[in-house]
Parts: structure tokens; C-alpha cells; sequence
């Protein structure tokens, strides 16, 4: 256990203040124990994966954070057993040079294999839950830690969200086993490929980022009149949405800073830090967007990142 840990170091945003505990848990016995001693101490505990969703506070975290790092990789056929801690990228690299299929679509999705599942993570018509055969995760709210493992549709998957989500810290993901299929290496090399072509041309990589800050609105609940003057930019991810990305856009905010928090010019849904932004900024401009959306459309945006 490691105490005073600059976060900066471990947000994929280069933001935040320190850990008063850090540990790394490589088990579900070392996971409890991080656990119990939060709870002993009675400070919270906040589970850290590759820190590419999250956006910690300027005055760092008063309790332990604690950075599952299960990292086992097996196949068994078209199974694959995966530890939480590992990259999406070690995974889909894993994947590729074995000929199994399914997982191009997250191909340049970063984070770790437990952040994907617990937020459902998707891109190009792919979600995580597509694939997900078995999640196991330890339940650490009770007394004694309690092992559960769920089939895929028991995981109460939905856009971005699941029943980790959904029961918020109560229960950390073990490891998870993906269904896939027979494919042809080359092929899905090839796919994946393309998708971090995609996604270097279209994401603003130069600066620190936690990726797009809002969800998509899902056409549902957009109100009916303006249908028809979204109807060119609606795209299905994965039923239909107005990219939020356009909303902000059209909203004229490209490029509005506070500070060194900056709507990127590139891809308006990404908050970058354009140098030394401080977590304070990067909400107020948050909240500069929402208000200035909200005002023009009548529609409220609501965060896909999380707030440490
Ligand atoms: C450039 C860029 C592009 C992105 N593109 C996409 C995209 O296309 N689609 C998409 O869905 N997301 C995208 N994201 C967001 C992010 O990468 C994903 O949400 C990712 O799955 C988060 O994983 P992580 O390990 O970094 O989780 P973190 O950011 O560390 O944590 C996110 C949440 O997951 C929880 N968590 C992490 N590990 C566990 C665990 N083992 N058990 C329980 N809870 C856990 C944390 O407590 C936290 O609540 C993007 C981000 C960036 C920076």
C-alpha cells in the first residue's frame, strides 16, 4: 500500500490531485484486503482501471484507490479468459494472432478489459456485451468477500451500463470469458486496424483526454420537431443517435476554453487538456456546454465520464 499518489500519473487526463492510499490487487484476496482496510479506516475506496473515463478532483482522493491488476490471458477453443486488468489492446492483440473474431470493433478502444465491461464500452456498432460469455466479480460490500458469476444476459448490460454500474463500487470485475468465432487472422488484424485509423484521424490524441465526455442522445429523446433537421446526422451506436459531438458543434463551442481545459476543435464531444488544466476547469466547461446545448436544442447532455 502506497500512500500520497499523484492520480495525475494514473488518469489518462494528466489531472488530479493525490491518493492518501494506493494499492495494486492482483486477486480477489488482495482486492478484499484493500477493501477491509478502507472500511477499517472508515474512508472510501474507488476502483481505478486505465483511468481513461474518469476525471479526478484537483484535491485528489481522501481514501484508497485501489487498481485491479489481474493480468491472465487464456484460450480454451473460441473461449477466452481474461483478467480485469488487462488492456482492451493486449486483449484484442491476443484475439487477432489466435484467428478469433468478434472483437474488431474495439479495435483502439482504450482502457482495461474491467472498465469495458462495467461501462459496456462500444464503438462501430460493437458494445462489450456482445461477446461476453462469463463475468466474474467479487462482491465486497458485505462482511466477507462473496465470488458471483454471471452469464452475459445476466449482467444487466444496456448502453453504457451494466449491473457493475448499476450497483456502483458494491462488486469489483475478476475477469471476464468472451464467446468468439473462428476468423481469418489477416482479416481481423486488418479490421482492427482500421478502427485506430479511425480513431487517429478523428480523436484529438495530441492532448491528454478521457475520451467523449457526453454521451450520444438516443433519438427517443430528442423532441420530435427537431427530427427531421437531425435527420442527416443520425447514426446508429448501436440503435439511433444524434451525436453529441454535432449538438456541441452547432452550439458554436469548438474550441471554447477555460483555461487549459479546451472543447477540442477536432472532435467537439472531447474536453482536452490543452496544457496544465486543473479538474475545476474542465467542469465548468462541462457545465458551459450543457447550459449552452440545453439552450438551443431543449436538450439535457448527460456525462458518459465519471467524477473521482
Ligand atoms: C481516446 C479515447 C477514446 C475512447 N473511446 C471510447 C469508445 O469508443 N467507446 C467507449 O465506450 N468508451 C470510450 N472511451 C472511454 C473509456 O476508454 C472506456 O470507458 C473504457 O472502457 C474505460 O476503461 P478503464 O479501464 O480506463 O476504466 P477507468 O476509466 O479506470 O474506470 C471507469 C469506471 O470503471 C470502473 N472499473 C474499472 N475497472 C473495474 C473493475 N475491475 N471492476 C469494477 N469496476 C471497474 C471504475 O471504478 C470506474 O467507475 C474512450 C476514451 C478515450 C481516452
Amino acid at each position: 500500500m502506497d500512500e500520497n499518489v499523484s492520480l495525475k500519473e494514473h488518469s489518462n487526463y494528466r489531472i488530479g490531485g493525490p491518493a492518501k492510499f494506493f494499492v495494486r490487487a492482483d486477486d480477489a484476496g488482495s482486492l478484499w484486503a484493500a477493501v477491509a482496510f478502507a472500511k477499517e479506516r472508515r474512508v472510501p475506496y474507488f476502483v481505478l482501471g486505465g483511468g481513461t473515463n474518469v476525471l479526478v478532483s484537483d484535491d485528489g482522493f481522501d481514501g484508497v484507490v485501489i487498481k485491479p491488476a489481474i493480468q491472465f490471458l487464456e484460450t480454451n477453443d473460441m473461449m477466452v479468459r481474461v483478467g480485469a486488468g488487462v488492456f482492451m489492446s493486449e486483449l484484442l492483440e491476443f484475439v487477432a494472432g489466435r484467428g478469433l473474431s468478434g472483437l474488431e470493433w474495439a479495435g483502439g478502444l482504450p482502457g482495461t478489459v474491467g472498465g469495458a465491461v462495467r461501462g459496456n464500452a462500444g464503438a462501430f456498432g460493437g458494445e462489450t456485451k456482445d461477446a461476453v460469455k462469463e463475468i466474474i466479480s467479487v462482491d465486497v460490500s458485505g462482511t466477507a468477500p462473496k465470488v458471483i458469476r454471471r452469464r452475459g444476459a445476466q449482467c444487466a448490460f444496456g448502453y453504457r451500463n451494466s449491473i457493475f454500474k448499476i450497483n456502483n463500487g458494491k462488486e469489483i470485475i475478476l475477469e471476464a470469458t468472451f464467446e468468439l468465432r473462428k476468423g481469418d487472422a489477416k482479416v481481423i488484424r486488418e479490421t482492427i486496424e482500421q478502427k485506430i485509423q479511425y480513431r487517429n484521424e478523428r480523436h484529438p490524441t495530441e492532448y491528454p483526454n478521457i475520451g467523449s465526455i457526453f454521451k450520444n442522445v438516443p433519438v427517443a429523446d430528442v423532441p420530435k420537431e427537431l427530427h427531421g433537421a437531425f435527420a442527416h446526422v443520425i447514426k446508429t451506436d448501436p440503435f439511433p443517435v444524434v451525436p453529441t459531438a454535432y449538438l456541441i458543434s452547432e452550439a458554436g463551442l469548438r474550441g471554447t476554453r477555460i483555461g487549459g481545459a479546451m472543447v477540442s476543435e477536432k472532435h467537439p464531444n472531447f474536453i482536452v487538456n490543452a496544457g496544465s488544466a486543473r479538474a475545476d476547469e474542465v467542469k465548468l466547461l462541462i457545465g458551459q456546454v450543457k447550459s449552452a446545448v440545453r439552450k438551443k436544442y431543449g436538450i439535457a447532455l448527460e456525462e458518459e465520464v465519471l467524477y473521482l
